[in-house]
């Protein structure tokens, strides 16, 4: 099994005296810049010139630079600009990046796939929290923590791993929990992960059910509410107790009709084209693909994205949560930070 570490197996004299420059301030990079600068460490914001973070940035109390002069002065480089940017971004701090520095990910996929190829002499780690930066900004204001990833790539120094762990620390991870990976192995499940189940294989589930119900001559608000908004409430219980607690919860009716209907509605197709798309994780296939559609300026993506916009499940969606009082609000300002 993977190693877990908490508070006490983090040394915060690892980092408390260094410099950390945290690339981009979204919604990652937020929140890590404002919890090490609340642990005393010392933080630059590293932003471009026009960037419309500054001013967010500035009025958090914190030295925003330019990416090149913030990751020059620094020793630890937390790189938490978009994925996509990132290449880019590295060479205009290449320079800057000295012998015994580090640089800092919180996803795998430039190292892993050769985007960015760190130069020797370098520590290059991952501290990845396994949430939106909101929440780990909000659960360290709270005194909690958010549980996190942490990984080596590159080991110049010696004291890699032990550094990512105080920065670990230093956001808040290690109160929850810091499980020990790879950058092989983050970016690969974190990819499957959100093709096959999350974010594709539930939307892909939801359509079908929706489309098969109106199909079949059921009212388009029934649907609506039968395949996509009950389905929170099974995936709150998933959450909290794991799938015991929800078929524990569910009618005996649901349990028993659930369990004959299930691997027959996501059988072993479905399981052959999830290999499939784990493969094409694996062997690159994926990675090349996007890469190649963002140098092309995203032409396929965007078809794709209006597409999903455009269907009918949406339309009517729209009507109904206008119509309906739902949601708390503790949830509604996760919804456009969220992770993919
Ligand atoms: P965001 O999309 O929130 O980052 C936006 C920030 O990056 C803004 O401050 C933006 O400033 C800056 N930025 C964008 N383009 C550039 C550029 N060309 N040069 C300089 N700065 C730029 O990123 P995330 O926080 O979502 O992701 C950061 C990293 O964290 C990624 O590796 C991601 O995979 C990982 N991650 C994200 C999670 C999440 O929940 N979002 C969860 C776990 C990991 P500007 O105003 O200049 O555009
Ligand atoms: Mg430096
Ligand atoms: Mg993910």
């Amino acid at each position: 099994d993977a190693e877990v570490y908490y508070d006490d197996d983090a040394d915060r004299s690892r980092i408390d005296d260094k410099t950390v420059a945290v690339l981009g301030y979204g919604s990652q990079g937020h929140a890590h810049a404002q919890n090490l600068n609340d642990s005393g460490v010392d933080v630059i914001v590293g932003l471009r010139e026009d960037s419309s973070s500054r001013t967010a940035a500035e009025a958090d109390g914190l030295r925003v630079e330019t990416p090149a002069d913030a990751a020059a002065e620094a020793d630890i480089v937390s790189v938490l600009v978009p994925d996509t940017v990132q290449p880019a971004v590295y060479e205009e701090i290449e320079d800057g990046i000295e012998e015994g520095d580090t640089l800092q990910f919180a996803h795998g996929f430039n190292i892993h796939y050769n985007q960015i190829v760190p130069k020797e002499g370098v520590d290059v780690t991952m501290v990845a929290p396994k949430s939106p930066g909101h929440l780990v900004r909000r659960n360290y204001e709270a005194g909690e923590g958010t549980p996190g990833l942490l990984a080596v790539y590159q080991d110049a120094t010696g004291e890699a791993r032990e550094e990512g762990l105080a920065y670990a620390h230093a956001i808040g991870c290690t109160r929850a929990g810091v499980v020990e990976t790879s950058f092989q192995e983050e970016t690969e499940t974190d990819l499957f992960g959100e093709q096959a189940v999350l974010c594709g294989g539930v939307t892909s589930l939801v359509k079908q059910g929706y489309e098969t119900l109106v199909d079949a001559g059921y009212s388009r608000e029934m649907a609506y509410f039968e395949c996509l908004n009950e389905l929170k409430l099974i995936v709150d219980l998933m959450y909290e107790g794991g799938l015991g607690e929800m078929w524990d919860s569910v009618s005996d009716t649901a349990e028993y009709g659930g369990l004959v209907s299930g691997d027959a509605v996501v059988d072993e197709h479905a399981r052959e084209n999830m290999e499939e798309v784990l493969e094409a994780v694996q062997d690159g296939t994926f990675a090349r693909e996007w890469i190649a559609e963002n140098q092309a300026g995203r032409p396929s993506y965007t078809q794709l994205r209006e597409a999903e916009k455009n269907h009918d499940i949406e339309d009517v969606g729209e009507d109904l949560r206008s119509l309906f009082a739902w949601g708390g609000d503790e949830d509604a300002e996760s919804t456009d930070e969220d992770e993919k």
